[in-house]
């Protein structure tokens, strides 16, 4: 299993971002008459769940934790 190298944790945390923007145009009543998605942008960053050790940016499991064999 993998380890945190901090904290020797064995559970880490996933977090999904979703990012989107959309160009929109209200009617008189302030509600959204057209929209239009302009960008959109799913990321998921990678910690330990204990410690919070998140290593690089690019949060590869090996960054932040050590393989051992369960005995
Ligand atoms: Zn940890």
């Amino acid at each position: 299993m993998w380890i945190c190298k901090e904290c020797g944790c064995a559970k880490f945390k996933i977090t999904k971002i979703e990012e989107t923007e959309r160009e929109v145009v209200f009617d008189k009543d302030g509600i959204e008459d057209e929209s239009k998605e302009i960008y959109s942008n799913t990321r998921e960053t990678l910690e330990c769940a204990n410690c919070g050790n998140s290593g690089s940016i690019f949060h590869f499991i090996e960054d932040i934790a050590e393989w051992v064999e369960e005995k």
